[in-house]
């Protein structure tokens, strides 16, 4: 016998929708690019969202067509978030850290037929817009009069040109709810860069389970600060949990430096912020130099790497502000689990409280985890026994986009090449990772790509990229080589080697120079061995 409740899709637009309906004057505070601050509504948000839908069917795009953004935080990328989805296409959000070249690839391999671009990113536009051979309209995120007259790229056209002249009126069109909504490659592990394809459902779900109160606990009496770009796993979904509650928004633009965040969250009176904790140790420089307090902040979320326990300490017992450090992958929307204490802790002194909270926290109700050892066998949830981690729920993927890297679940579980402990409270701590990837503040440095760069020079005769911990960073990457027979090369020429060939930041801070680097039984370079062998090593200073 099925129920007899309403059944009604799960749908984006049902997000703008209910905001604009319930929290009409709920505020949209966007530092912008022009360099003021612009205030709007979520009222205004909707109109605007369909606008933007109206323009998409003037282009004639089709359904399940991609719109890419290479765009900050800001209330017009929001209205894309709205508009692109809500409307039946695909929103793509490139990552403009990216190197032009690895940003081609990903726009031809997603067959992206818009880019909407910030203007601060028209130099990448204008290195790229060539070989981007499926976009076909390009949308300065500007107005009419910010437009460059010679930008030489074909048909380029402002934001508020392409959709001021639309009809806020549109009626959102109804679909499965397991239809795409929008992408988001990661360039973590090895290979070709690989893309999460999120659904309206799986956004929706994700969205109301980050919402609730032991997750990040938001509601309408919330001033939401996402640092985290809106180009990683959608801002960490904060864009659609905040329409979901109707708090307020503050987007940061491009000033993500430590004075330009803490003036914001003081005029805004932010309430939670979110971001890596690179972003967060910036900003604490940035008080402790001027001996500020928040007047606002209550709470802020932290992942994307482990939040250092001084950072926690820092928030919690100089500043009161709560650190809900978290744990998740653009493969999991990116949501797994959040560090929220029972009631049991509650109790607790300040050292053993400090000890549940440098965890990566519980998992959320959605997500379901596991730890297993290397015959595949699940290990206990004793805190002490550390293995492969995996997941599953109805916001991890199944596969990705194109199946590229082939099928990526294990026994209907995906594994997140991280390798962690879980305590018999269910606390998740992250111990280490298997996947040979390097995170520089928040951002992925493959060590295959680094290698291979190295390994193309012609007096290289093996490379290993290791990252090493950095105070600001969290990892620098470093490349250990072995120079073949009787060939020289300096390290600043190695070094000079990679200028131009990956992101400026994806270069290795380090040559190591070594004999012989250990390889196992069957051949593969063993860099836990190497890592010990480097365990006094200090990264260069400047
Ligand atoms: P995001 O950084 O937005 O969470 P990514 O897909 O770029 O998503 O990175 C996910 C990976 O980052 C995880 O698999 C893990 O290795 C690392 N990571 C994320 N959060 C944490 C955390 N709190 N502690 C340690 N590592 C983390």
């Amino acid at each position: 016998m099925l129920g007899l409740m309403q059944s009604q899709p799960l749908l984006i637009s049902s997000l703008i929708d209910f905001a604009e309906r319930h929290h009409g004057e709920g505020e949209i505070v966007s530092r912008r690019v022009e360099g003021d601050i612009h205030r709007c509504t979520y009222r205004d948000i909707a109109g605007r969202s369909r606008q933007v839908a109206n323009a998409l069917d003037a282009m004639k795009l089709a359904f399940g067509d991609r719109v890419a953004t290479l765009a900050w935080n800001g209330y017009r990328h929001l209205e894309l978030y709205f508009g692109v989805s809500g409307s039946g296409r695909v929103l793509h959000t490139l990552n403009p850290r990216l190197h032009p070249d690895q940003i081609v690839w990903i726009a031809n391999h997603s067959e992206d037929q818009v880019l909407c671009f910030d203007m601060t990113f028209l130099p990448i536009v204008k290195a790229v817009h060539a070989r981007c051979t499926t976009i076909k309209h390009f949308i300065a995120l500007c107005d009419a009069a910010s437009l460059p007259a010679d930008s030489g790229i074909p048909g380029l056209q402002s934001y508020e040109a392409w959709m001021g002249g639309q009809a806020s009126k549109y009626t959102w069109p109804e679909f499965d709810e397991n239809t795409a909504s929008s992408m988001c490659y990661t360039s973590g592990t090895t290979g070709n860069p690989k893309a999460a394809l999120y659904s309206h459902r799986s956004t929706i779900l994700h969205a109301w389970a980050s919402a609730m109160p032991d997750s990040l606990n938001m509601s309408a009496r919330d001033s939401v600060l996402p640092v985290v770009p809106m180009f990683h796993v959608n801002a960490w979904g904060l864009p659609y949990s905040a329409a979901m509650t109707g708090a307020k928004m503050v987007f940061p633009g491009p000033a993500m430096d430590g004075k330009s965040i803490f003036d914001l969250i003081e005029s805004e009176k932010v309430t939670f912020a979110a971001g890596v904790p690179t972003v967060w140790q910036m900003m604490l420089g940035h008080m402790q130099q001027g001996g500020l307090r928040f007047s606002t902040l209550k709470r802020t979320v932290i992942g994307g790497s482990a939040c250092p326990p001084a950072m926690i300490a820092a928030f919690n017992d100089d500043y009161g502000v709560e650190v809900l450090h978290a744990w998740g992958m653009t493969e999991m929307s990116p949501l797994g689990t959040v560090c929220t204490l029972k009631n049991k802790h509650l109790a607790m002194d300040a050292n053993q409280k400090m000890a549940v909270r440098i965890k990566q926290g519980r998992g959320i109700y959605g997500v379901d985890m596991k730890i297993i050892d290397e015959q595949g066998d699940e290990l206990p949830w004793d805190g002490k026994a550390y293995g492969d981690l995996l997941v599953k729920g109805p916001w991890v993927i199944r596969e990705y986009f194109k199946g590229e890297g082939g099928a990526p679940l294990v026994n209907g579980w995906f594994p997140t090449g991280d390798v962690a402990t879980i305590d018999p409270d269910g606390y998740l701590q992250i111990t280490d990772r298997s996947k040979d990837v390097i995170k520089s503040g928040g951002e992925w440095i493959s060590s295959i790509d680094v290698e291979n760069i190295a390994m193309a020079h012609p007096a290289v005769a093996m490379a290993a990229c290791i990252g090493m911990k950095h105070p600001k960073w969290d990892e620098r990457p470093v490349v250990v080589v072995v120079k073949k027979p009787g060939a020289e090369v300096s390290r600043e020429e190695l070094l000079g080697f990679f200028e131009g060939k990956t992101a400026k930041w994806q270069i290795p801070d380090d040559v190591i120079f070594i004999d012989a680097i250990p390889l196992g039984a069957t051949g593969k370079m063993q860099k836990v061995k190497l890592r010990e062998t480097l365990k006094d090593y200090q990264l260069p200073t400047a």
